[in-house]
């Protein structure tokens, strides 16, 4: 079994993963870059490390420095998170090399499912629905508009290492063609450094619907329901549930049995998430596959009764899966909000600074995943959630009452944050019906804009 692990990551996610390994008797060392001294992971794991500067390059994403200080500290293994390394297929290969366990799938099923044009391709030979797009990525631009012509529009270009609702561009016409995809390649060099594209049909007001997967090292994989993340602002998630309110169950079935296909065929060996499409007419297309811990994996924990990160070390130690699927069932409704220091009312601009004061929602089935305190300060390197606060209860209406009411004790001074805006979304028809796609965060922006009341 494993002794102590290192968490080469910091914020939320790291005190999440902290907790889990207390619960398990396992010791942590945590890594800061030097202007995170003062942040929560590093007071509450058993050890600290300082791996470099601020930048993300200088400390979360340095390889050496990380690798490094597991081996200093005597520990055995190295937990990645989400964001920063943890779909690195090099960082995992080499932790190992150097004799460490990678909390996370095998190097070579990181490599496989990573490059998302790669996936594509594997997923058609998995005989899983993939929605109609290139065959492979788009060399040049005379090349990519002859395949939009050939796809039909709207198109959507996508970064194949792309990540986070980045390096992605909607094309409409031809006219626009030559734009949008000299701007994917750029935006994709500058935040993977590597721009590779590739092209898909755009689908028109979709659903996007995840399913949550828990594999081992014998072959076993077993889904732990879906997760509705259609409340998105420009390709990046807001406010998650679980289950899917509006989806017919014979649908429902289809995509929970094809995502486990799908993990299967690449002999997927930890946690992981597949991603879909929902079109209008009930058809579903694999998306992307997550080869990590997601930042929405509460909700699911919250409606399986499960311990995702526990699943995901003991997978990485090389221990059986406990659950079979007739032992996972799912109870009642979970959501969360992304709470991010923004500012809505300019366009949902970083608001880095000092939080003068916070409070945390609190009360039963109401469940708070942060790393800041009273006094401490949003550092402007990286990213701009601060909180995620998950409700849970029996029906979906009572849940979003919950949330709602958790809102309001959530206060915050200091920095601007998105909480209102997720108030206002939560009293809207639409929502409350539960029947939105992913283009309905931003119309109702624009609404509220319109009206002068986004604040
Ligand atoms: P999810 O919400 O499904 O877990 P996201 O795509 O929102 O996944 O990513 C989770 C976190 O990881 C976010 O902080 C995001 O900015 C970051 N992230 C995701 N992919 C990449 C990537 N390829 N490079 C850098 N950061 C990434
Ligand atoms: P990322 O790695 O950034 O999470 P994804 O491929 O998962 O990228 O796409 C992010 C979001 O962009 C999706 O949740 C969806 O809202 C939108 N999107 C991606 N591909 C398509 C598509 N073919 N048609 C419509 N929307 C899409
Ligand atoms: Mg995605």
């Amino acid at each position: 079994m494993i002794k102590k692990i290192l968490i080469a990551n910091r914020g939320e996610i790291a005190v999440r993963i902290i907790r889990t390994c207390k619960e398990m008797g396992i010791s942590t060392v945590a890594v800061y870059s030097n202007c995170d001294k003062e942040a929560l992971h590093v007071q509450l794991a058993d050890e600290a490390v300082c791996i470099g500067g601020p930048r993300p390059l200088e400390s979360y994403l340095n390889m050496y420095n990380i690798i490094q200080a597991a081996c200093n500290t005597g520990c055995d293994a190295i937990h990645p998170g989400f964001g920063f390394l943890s779909e690195n297929a090099r960082f995992a290969r080499l932790v190992e090399e150097c004799g460490l366990i990678f909390i996370g799938p095998s190097p070579e099923i990181i490599e496989k499912m990573g490059n998302k044009a790669r996936a594509r391709q594997t997923m058609i030979q998995a005989g899983v629905p993939v929605v109609n797009g290139s065959r492979q990525i788009v060399n040049d631009v005379r090349q990519g508009r002859q395949m939009a012509q050939e796809i039909g529009y709207p198109v959507i270009i996508k970064a194949v290492n792309g990540g986070g609702g980045r390096g992605m561009r909607i094309v409409f016409s031809p006219r626009e063609f030559d734009n949008a995809y000299h701007s994917a390649r750029n935006e994709a060099k500058i935040c993977f450094k590597d721009d590779e594209v590739y092209m898909e049909k755009y689908i028109v007001n979709p659903k996007h619907i995840e399913v949550q997967i828990a594999g081992d090292k014998f072959g076993n994989v077993v889904h732990l329901y879906e997760r509705d993340c259609s409340f998105q602002r420009r390709n990046q998630k807001m406010i998650e549930e679980a289950p899917c309110f509006s989806i017919e169950e014979s649908v429902r079935q289809n995509i929970l049995a094809d995502a486990v296909k799908a993990a299967k065929f690449v002999g997927y060996n930890s946690v992981g998430t597949i991603e879909f499409l929902l079109d209008e007419g009930g058809n579903y297309y694999f998306m992307e596959m997550n080869t990590r811990i997601q930042v929405e994996h509460p909700i699911t924990e919250m409606i399986c009764g499960v311990d995702i990160v526990k699943l995901q070390i003991k997978a990485a130690a090389g221990q059986k899966l406990e659950l079979s699927q007739r032992d996972i069932h799912c109870s009642g409704y979970a959501m969360e909000c992304r709470i991010n220091a923004e500012d809505a009312a300019n366009n949902f601009a970083p608001s880095a600074g000092r939080i003068d004061f916070v409070n945390f929602p609190a009360g039963r089935n109401v469940r708070v995943e942060s790393a800041v305190y009273n006094g401490y300060t949003i550092l402007p390197y990286y990213d701009s959630m601060i909180a995620k606060i998950i409700t849970w209860a029996p029906t979906r209406l009572e849940c979003i009452k919950k949330m709602r009411i958790a809102l309001e004790e959530f206060i915050v001074s200091g920095v601007k944050s998105n909480v209102e805006f997720q108030y206002m979304a939560l009293h809207h028809k639409k929502f409350i019906e539960g029947k939105y796609s992913t283009g309905f965060a931003g119309e109702f922006i624009e609404e509220l804009k319109s009206n002068g009341n986004l604040v």
